[in-house]
């Protein structure tokens, strides 16, 4: 395809093209950078490195191997003060409004703690997003093995047979061995791929807030399902709670339209008074939900990664995490082919990553939907069913630890970052 307009002079050449800076592309991005693999970063906002400013209200679940990954691509500092971790799990079939703090009153729930060491330390860690926002962005920027574009975007992108050709909308041309889509459930790239996609519409929105409270919340993380949908409540440092609320969207939308102190009546309705007395700190942000699933992956030049290969329901908190094992399974495939030779942007080389990652996705995406649609149902029999279901995991002791390894995220194959190693070149 011929290409006009091209500004020479500040044209782009670079081993790997990232589109997309958010959590999951900025951290691929730093862990080639640990693998001796130079990157280009397309990022279409720009980057802010103030946690006051850059927040989608969002904090996230990271599983204990997630947690060892940041900590391996060296944001510790910047993350520790921020992170609070996550000591026991509550999952009731249930009002919040019908247990006790100590969880002494539902027989029909699903307990885990982090004292039955399933993967050696705590279930997992909440970081707001804002703080890891942050922190990535200063990581990029300070890596001289990172160019970051910000603001930018792809307007047209070709794989060549011995490169990838992308052409910025600012009229510049970026040339690089790979092009890796990871710009979230709209990406582009995955569009230019022309990939089949498996498409859901929840029919949910999450209401998302950050509450304070006067009660302590222990380090305990609740998941109560509702007829409406899951209510997560996610302990953050001090006093402060994470709700993810998630209701069909007529009711979500009546919700924002009112005022906080009618969202706020709401929550109690559903929450009790685990918490003590709540207040919201700052606003309710909303996120409409949907499951897109990438069928393919990787073609001769172009890979996804995160979200823009497989976006799925909130509720088990999962979708960073797959996009965490998406990037280090692709920072650390991308490292052995270079080390053996390869071409970084053959397909076989990334048939490896796509076969490393696909298998672990499609079961989360799908187990996250049953769940979904089996929690989010009121009918009687079902109900019964369920409650006796989570009763019987909670009553056997290694079926139990089972679930709580999975649920941490520390199952499977995991690639080198998440096992808290370093790549090297
Ligand atoms: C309510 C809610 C709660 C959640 N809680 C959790 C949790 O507790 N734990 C968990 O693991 N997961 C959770 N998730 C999922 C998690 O937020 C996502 O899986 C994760 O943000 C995906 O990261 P990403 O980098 O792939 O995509 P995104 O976060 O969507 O980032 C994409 C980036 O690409 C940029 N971009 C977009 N278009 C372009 C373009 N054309 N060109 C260049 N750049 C572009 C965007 O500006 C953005 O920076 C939750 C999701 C929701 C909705």
């Amino acid at each position: 395809m011929a290409l006009a307009n091209s500004d020479q002079e500040h044209d782009v050449e670079t081993e790997i093209a990232i589109a997309g800076g958010g959590l999951v592309g900025a951290a691929l991005a730093l862990g080639l950078a640990q693998s001796g693999i130079s990157s280009a970063v397309i990022e279409a906002e720009p980057l802010i490195d103030d946690a006051a400013a850059a927040t989608d209200g969002r904090a996230s679940a990271l599983g204990y191997p997630s947690w060892r990954m940041l900590l391996a691509l060296g944001l510790g500092p910047e993350l520790e003060p921020h992170a609070q971790p996550i000591d026991q799990i509550l999952i009731t079939d249930a009002s919040q409004s019908k247990i006790t703090r100590k969880f002494q009153s539902s027989p029909l729930s699903l307990h885990f703690d982090s004292r039955e060491k399933p993967i050696g330390g705590p279930l997992g860690m909440m970081v707001e997003n804002r703080h890891l926002r942050c922190a990535l962005a200063r990581a990029l920027t300070a890596n001289p093995k990172i160019r970051v574009l910000a603001p930018a975007r792809i307007a047209r992108l070709e794989a060549l047979p011995a490169k990838a050709r992308a052409r910025l909308e600012d009229g510049r041309d970026l040339n690089a061995a790979l092009v890796i889509g990871a710009e979230g459930r709209r990406s582009a790239v995955r569009a230019a791929m022309d990939v089949r996609l498996i498409q859901v519409d929840y029919e949910q929105t999450a209401l998302v807030a950050t509450l304070a409270h006067d009660r302590a919340h222990d380090g305990v993380a609740h998941q109560m399902f509702l007829p409406g949908g899951p209510v997560a409540l996610l302990p953050l440092q001090g006093h402060r709670t994470c709700l993810v609320w998630s209701e069909k969207t007529a009711f979500a939308k009546s919700v924002l339209a009112q005022s906080p102190d009618v969202a706020l009546r709401e929550i109690r309705a559903r929450i009790g008074a685990v918490l003590g007395e709540i207040s919201l700190e700052g606003q309710l942000w909303s996120f409409p939900l949907s499951m897109a699933l990438a069928e393919t992956w990787v073609k001769s030049r172009l890979a996804l990664a995160g979200d823009a290969a497989h976006a799925i329901h909130p509720i088990a908190g999962q979708g960073l995490n797959l996009g965490l094992r998406d990037a280090a399974a692709l920072a650390e495939t991308l490292r052995d082919a270079r080390r053996s030779g390869a071409d970084l942007g053959a397909e076989t080389t990334l048939l490896r990553y796509q076969r490393w990652r696909r298998f672990d996705t499609a079961t989360t995406a799908f187990a996250c939907d049953a769940f979904n649609r089996l929690f989010s149902n009121a009918i009687a029999p079902v109900r019964l069913a369920r409650r006796l279901g989570l009763a019987g995991v909670d009553a056997i002791g290694p079926l139990r630890r089972l679930a709580m390894q999975i649920a941490a995220g520390g199952a499977g194959d995991l690639p080198l970052l998440l096992r808290g190693e370093a790549l090297a070149p």
